[in-house]
């Protein structure tokens, strides 16, 4: 196949003829073909290098063709490529034990599914089991995944054309400081107010009702929202008192990406169920999972689990997280990302928002930043609506690409979510990019 596989031009050509793409209308659809790629960077059919400050979708954590990962991938498929669920076997045998050593309190038992979106929909299904209760409460401005009841939880427009059921789902506020909705000034009180907030949404729904709270530790497509300190241990307070299952999903936010190998332990806190993927194997081979608390494992010792999955633990995904977990344990990658964040991109960002006045915000912590673009820093107007785009925003991700940057976008937002294992020069170098890449873009469209 190397000839098949080596004419970049067929590749597009067979794309567009046959390959139906996530989230997009099809027919105008104009895909980069990407021809190899390694560690920070990606390389397009022009051969151009691609510093990719996106991992792909925040997912890379350690960089592309990771020599390790690669290696472990190879090994298994030349020893087992695959066995069925029920049966022991050693890669999934270690991966969940490896997995188990890292989450938070007694989440010591996982169960493995092939992403993030069938993981929330177990991490409800045993909510729901476990409490003998119904409802889910989410935040808006969140995502949790793509199938049906995951997009319902789900807070940002992709619910919208999908929100045709009754999946018993509520939304609440989280806080938000930028864009609080609770006219809060400090942290402190779009914390007590967020709070006070979801307290009274539990008790207008009925606390007899509700199986679960399910929330991103740190909301990740939705805009990097770092929670005030306080605030998840807050919730888990709301949870204890009322009967209600706290589910972290760390999809996105987990396995090192904050600079914590959770980020949930920002604010100590232990949720009944943990949701994870992405990060977990770098996303090599697909794989997902929800760890569990022994309460809610208990609740399954002498009952059987009614949900399963042909691939849950695939001995390829699970050899490739050991192979994942084992290096950055090895290579102090969760210490490398927290160093990113207080000593590159939070003061970077800090001086690239004292000289552009259009950018209203920059959050974040490790290796997981957001910078809000607004028209006007005093109305926050965004640079771009809430579910759409702009030609400003189009205009600055085309001159940031043009120089050699591929950064992550969402409405009026860059994110900067570069591999946990990107150097201090590299990320030093992206920056340089967005910095000469927001001079262009104002000076040719907002004179
Ligand atoms: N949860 C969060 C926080 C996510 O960011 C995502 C994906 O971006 C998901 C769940 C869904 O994961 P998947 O696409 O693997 O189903």
């Amino acid at each position: 196949h190397p000839a098949l596989y080596s004419d970049p031009h067929r590749t597009y050509e067979l794309d567009r003829a046959h390959v139906f793409h996530p989230w997009s209308a099809q027919a105008d659809l104009d895909p980069i073909v990407i021809t190899r790629a390694a560690g920070s960077y990606v390389w397009d059919r022009d051969d151009n290098r691609l510093l990719d400050f996106t991992s792909q979708l925040v997912y890379t954590n350690l960089g592309h063709q990771h020599p390790r990962i690669v290696q472990a991938i190879q090994e298994q498929a030349a020893t087992l490529c695959t066995i069925a669920p029920g049966y022991a076997n050693a890669a999934r045998s270690e991966a969940a034990h490896l997995i188990a050593s890292h989450t938070p309190g007694d989440l010591d038992r996982i169960f493995f599914t092939n992403g993030g979106a069938d993981a929330n929909e177990h991490a409800i299904r045993m909510a729901r089991l476990h409490t003998g209760k119904h409802k889910v409460l989410s935040t808006y401005r969140s995502y949790h995944g793509g199938t049906q009841l995951a997009v319902n939880v789900t807070g940002d427009p992709r619910r919208w054309p999908n929100d045709n059921g009754s999946t018993g789902s509520v939304h609440f506020f989280g806080p938000f400081l930028y864009r609080s909705a609770f006219n809060a000034t400090t942290e402190e009180e779009e914390r007590d107010r967020a709070l006070e907030h979801l307290e009274q949404v539990i008790a207008l729904e009925g606390p007899s009702t509700i199986a679960a709270i399910i929330l991103e530790s740190i909301p990740g497509t939705a805009g990097i929202m770092v929670p005030p300190a306080g605030y998840l241990a807050g919730v888990r307070e709301l949870c204890d008192r009322y009967g209600i299952v706290f589910i972290a999903d760390e999809v996105m936010a987990g396995f090192g990406r904050s600079g914590r190998w959770f980020a949930i332990e920002h604010d100590n806190v232990v949720p009944d169920l943990l949701t994870f993927a992405k990060g977990v194997n770098s996303g090599y081979v697909p794989l997902g999972g929800v760890a569990l608390s022994d309460a809610i494992y208990q609740t399954f010792a002498r009952r059987a689990y009614p949900g399963g999955l042909t691939y849950s633990g695939h001995p390829l995904a699970c050899a490739a997280a050991v192979a994942t977990i084992q290096a950055m344990q090895e290579d102090k990658i969760v210490e490398h990302a927290a160093f990113l964040g207080e000593e590159v991109f939070g003061p970077a960002l800090e001086q690239l928002a004292a000289k552009h006045d259009w950018i209203g915000d920059v959050r974040g912590t490790g290796v997981f930043w957001a910078v809000e673009l607004v028209r006007d820093r005093a109305t926050r107007e965004p640079l771009a609506p809430y579910a759409g785009s702009s030609p400003e925003m189009a205009a600055l991700l085309t001159a940031a690409r043009r120089r050699g940057l591929l950064p992550f976008s969402n409405f009026n937002r860059i994110h900067l979510v570069p591999p946990l294992t990107t150097t201090a020069q590299e990320a030093r170098a992206g920056l340089r990019i967005l910095d000469e890449a927001l001079t262009e873009v104002r000076a040719q469209w907002m004179p």
